[in-house]
Formats: structure tokens, C-alpha cells, sequence
């Protein structure tokens, strides 16, 4: 008998997705009568799918590019940090009620944990996407003293500083190279949170590799396959710690499940669960 649908993940294109591979693994692992799919949806057809999930068996979906904005005027509450970032990525059907949530931002936050040593002063953010705005959001819960992001689009910039009018140390700049590495010099953090890096675009970076970065610098990139892209390969001949987004892939996830109160999330027993799992099918599709 098929096992009751009550998870999945809605996107466009979703044939690389390893959402199902991290949650049926995990399911399966516990022997739990849930199931965690694929939704490739157009975005036509994203309100139908919607309106149907109020009265089906779905109790929860993640959300994926390029639907987390779109999501929003579709759903019935929001959590209080989805109204500052303006990304969804977690959907709870509670009886015909859809709530939408972000765990990106707490998925990144978790990640930077294990860094005993990060001084909470100079951030930089590539990007102003969904991802950068979450990022921009988890630099204000660690009360970072200066945050600056980059965009190529003036008005996403102002977008942005309207989002975040109350964050008086967030600087947008425009996407200009010399700008960028001029940053990068004095920052404890740079993250990219722009698609270049990932496939297609793997042998490209956001920025050339004749860059300078302080001493333990940190350079995230929130990029997981590959593993090690063009930028964390610059970054860490120059000495930096680096960091790619499996950990913050996985950690939104846990907190996913804890939204959606599945069943009683051991925590640890998931992360194992995922990283075995991603890191086989990382290994097989280099
Ligand atoms: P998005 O909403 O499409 O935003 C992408 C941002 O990157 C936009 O600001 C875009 O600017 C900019 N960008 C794209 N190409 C660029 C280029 N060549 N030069 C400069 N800027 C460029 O996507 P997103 O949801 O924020 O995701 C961004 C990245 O984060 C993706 O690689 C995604 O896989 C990753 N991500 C990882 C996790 C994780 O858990 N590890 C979670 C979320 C996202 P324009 O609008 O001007 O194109």
C-alpha cells in the first residue's frame, strides 16, 4: 500500500532537489508512515495546488525558487520574521489554514554556532535575493554592527533598506567588483547568496580570485554542491575558514520538521540521517 502523502516540496524545477532524499531517508530509517515529494509546479498552477492542500493530506511543504515570494499573498498567516525577510520556505496546513514560515535564516544562524571566535562587527552579503534577505536577518538577530549587501538591481537595493528600515547599520550597494573586494578586506563574515558558484555557473565566482581577507575571516557560501566552489577554493588558499550551505540545508530542514510536528524530531538522529545520505549523493554526482 502506498504510504500516506503528507510532506513535499514545492519549486520549479526540482529533478536536483535532495529535500526528498534528507526526509525519506530519515522516514524510512524510523520506519514512519510519511512521505516526502516532489511538487514542480508552474507558477499558474501554484494557487490550485495551494487551494487543494488546504483539504488534503499534505501537512506541510518546504517552498523553493523561485516560489518563496510568491507564496506569500497565498497563504493565510505569517510568521513574524517571514514579514521583515519576505521569503517563505515553510508551509504548515493546520486544518485548511495555510501558516508560512522561514527557517533559512535560523537553518544559517545555527551554522555559525560552532564559531566560538566570530566578532559580531563587519558582515558582507553577495546577493539580495530570498537567501540574502534571510542572511541579512540572521546578521540582525547576532546584532552584527555593520552588515552591507550587494545587488545589481538599484531598486531591490531600496527594496531591501525599506524591508530593514529599522536595522540603521544595513549599507546596499551596488554590484561593483573593486566595491565588493574593498569590503571584503575588513569583514569577519562575507557570504555568497547568489546562484554563481553552483551549476551552471560552477567554474565561475562572484568575484575574481585577486581579492584580500583579514585573518579568520569566515566566507560562507551558501552553495552546497559543489562543496568547494571557485570562491571557498580562493578564499581558502588565502587562509580563511570556509563553510558551503549543507549545514544550513540541514538545519532548515530540522526545523521544518518541528513546524510541521510530524512526530517527535531527534534532532541528532535526523542530522546523521542527512549528512550520510547527502554526502553518498554528493560524492556520485561529482
Ligand atoms: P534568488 O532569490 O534567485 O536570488 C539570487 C540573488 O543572486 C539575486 O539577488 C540575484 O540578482 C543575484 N545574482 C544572480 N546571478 C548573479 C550574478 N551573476 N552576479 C551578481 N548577482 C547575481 O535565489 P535565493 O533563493 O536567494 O538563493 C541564492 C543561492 O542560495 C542559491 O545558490 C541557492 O541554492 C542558495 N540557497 C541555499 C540554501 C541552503 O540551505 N544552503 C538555502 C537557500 C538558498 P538578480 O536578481 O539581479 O539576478
Amino acid at each position: 500500500m502506498d504510504k500516506k502523502i503528507s510532506l513535499g516540496l514545492l519549486g520549479e524545477k526540482l529533478d536536483h532537489s535532495f529535500s526528498p532524499l534528507m526526509f525519506n531517508h530519515y522516514f524510512e530509517k524510523l520506519n514512519l508512515d510519511i512521505c516526502y515529494k516532489n511538487f514542480p509546479v508552474s507558477s499558474e498552477i501554484l494557487p490550485f495546488l495551494l487551494k487543494k492542500t488546504r483539504t488534503s493530506d499534505i501537512i506541510g511543504l518546504n517552498v523553493t525558487i523561485p516560489f518563496k515570494e510568491n507564496v506569500i499573498p497565498l497563504l493565510d498567516d505569517l510568521a513574524p520574521e517571514v514579514k521583515i525577510i519576505g521569503a517563505v520556505n515553510v508551509i504548515h496546513n493546520s486544518e485548511g489554514r495555510l501558516k508560512g514560515y522561514n527557517t533559512d535564516y535560523i537553518g544559517f544562524l545555527r551554522t555559525l554556532r560552532k564559531y566560538d571566535s566570530l566578532k559580531n562587527e563587519q558582515a558582507v552579503v553577495l546577493g539580495a535575493g530570498g537567501a540574502a534577505r534571510s542572511i541579512i536577518y540572521g546578521f540582525y538577530k547576532l546584532k552584527f554592527k555593520n552588515i552591507t549587501f550587494f545587488s545589481k538591481i538599484k531598486n531591490e537595493i531600496t527594496k531591501i533598506l525599506d524591508q530593514f528600515h529599522f536595522l540603521p547599520n544595513l549599507n546596499g550597494e551596488r554590484w561593483e567588483i573593486e566595491k565588493i573586494k574593498e569590503k571584503m578586506k575588513d569583514a569577519d563574515i562575507v557570504v555568497n547568496a547568489t546562484p554563481v558558484g553552483m551549476s551552471p555557473l560552477e567554474k565561475e565566482s562572484p568575484v575574481d580570485n585577486d581579492f584580500s581577507l583579514k585573518k579568520q575571516c569566515i566566507v560562507y557560501d551558501l552553495i552546497y554542491n559543489p562543496k568547494v566552489t571557485q570562491l571557498l577554493k580562493a578564499a581558502q588558499i588565502k587562509g580563511a575558514v570556509i563553510e558551503n550551505g549543507l549545514q544550513m540545508l540541514i538545519y532548515q530542514a530540522v526545523e521544518s520538521l518541528k513546524i510541521w510536528k510530524t512526530e517527535v524530531v531527534d534532532e541528532e538522529v535526523f542530522i546523521k540521517s542527512c549528512k550520510e545520505v547527502l554526502n553518498a549523493s554528493l560524492s556520485k554526482r561529482r
